[in-house]
């Protein structure tokens, strides 16, 4: 039985395919989601964190690393010794490897394993998953990550998926501060910004922000909210982690870890990452259409 902790955005569509591939048990802190989830895809909700103390397979997809560490020092004492658990959390590298001695001690091998491609990557299946941690468990549950990947690199020890992740969502932030500025200059300049897409998505400044964001979600003026911006805006911190760690002094990656806190903070936890685009619509008084 595979225990999968945390029906949010992301967790919801990933624990239903797991269930199309073994039974899994799901538990959320607001408890209708696992009932309204049990009804819809066949999971089994459970009330309690500990009732998943007889799961051989423990997945989190929750917040941050914080919620992560909560969620095991409830369940972890109840867990059999050869369980492994599965972190799909965008999580911190350092706390995460504390974390893993902690359940080691009690003979539970911990896996990060954070994922990219968004609401719609997860509910297809086709996530990208970077996991960190030993080879021979990644081994052993590879059907898992398969049920929500397509693509699976194990990256290598204990946190590196975590690392990998944070850098991945940085260089995200990058693109989005890069293509509103610049965006935001040529609607000044009498250039729409979709028809400067239309440009650089022919041409060497495309990105997955130019080519689907922008084009989805700005020019649309929908900021639909599938991945809030104070989680991006956490995933920055992290890689500012990730630069400290390396002694990689990173001016760039540490300014949009400025900018994109702040945004996080003037636009509220219900802003789409997207929307972190609106900032510099108002600072530069154009709309991006
Ligand atoms: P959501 O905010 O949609 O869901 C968060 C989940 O965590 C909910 O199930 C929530 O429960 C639960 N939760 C929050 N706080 C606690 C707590 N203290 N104790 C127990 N459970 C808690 O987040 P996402 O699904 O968007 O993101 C999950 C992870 O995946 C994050 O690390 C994020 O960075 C990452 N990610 C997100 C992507 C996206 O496109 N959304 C893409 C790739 C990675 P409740 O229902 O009660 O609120």
């Amino acid at each position: 039985m595979i225990g999968f902790i945390g029906l949010g955005a992301m967790g919801r569509p990933m624990a239903a395919n797991l269930a199309a591939v073994a039974p899994t048990a799901v538990w959320n802190r607001t408890a209708t989601t696992a009932q309204q989830h049990a009804a819809e895809h066949g999971t089994h909700a459970v009330a309690d964190l500990e009732d998943l103390g007889d799961c051989q397979v423990i997945i989190t997809c929750l917040p941050t690393t914080d919620e992560v560490v909560q969620v095991a020092g409830r369940l972890a004492p109840v867990l059999a010794g050869g369980t492994v658990w599965i972190d799909h959390t965008s999580g911190d590298p350092a706390a995460s490897r504390d974390l893993a001695a902690d359940l080691v001690g009690r003979g539970i091998a911990y896996l990060d394993a954070p994922v990219s491609g968004g609401t719609d990557g997860a509910a297809a299946g086709t996530l990208t998953v970077m996991v960190g941690g030993d080879a021979e468990v990644v081994a052993d549950v590879r059907w898992c990550l398969e049920a929500v990947g397509e693509r699976i690199v194990h990256v290598g020890p204990l946190g590196t998926g975590h690392a990998t992740k944070a850098v991945n969502n940085a260089m995200l932030a990058t693109s989005l501060w890069a293509a509103a500025e610049g965006l935001a200059a040529l609607t000044a300049a009498g250039v729409s910004a979709s028809l400067a897409l239309e440009v650089i998505n022919g041409s060497s400044g495309r990105s997955f922000v130019t080519e689907r964001l922008f084009p989805e979600r700005v020019t649309t003026r929908t900021f639909p909210n599938t991945f809030a911006l104070p989680l991006l805006a956490k995933d920055v911190r992290l890689a500012g982690q990730v630069l400290d760690d390396a002694q990689v002094s990173g001016e760039v990656l540490r300014l949009i870890q400025r900018l994109t806190a702040a945004a996080a903070d003037e636009l509220g936890p219900d802003a789409d990452h997207t929307a972190l685009v609106q900032v510099v619509e108002r600072a530069a008084d154009v709309e991006l259409t």
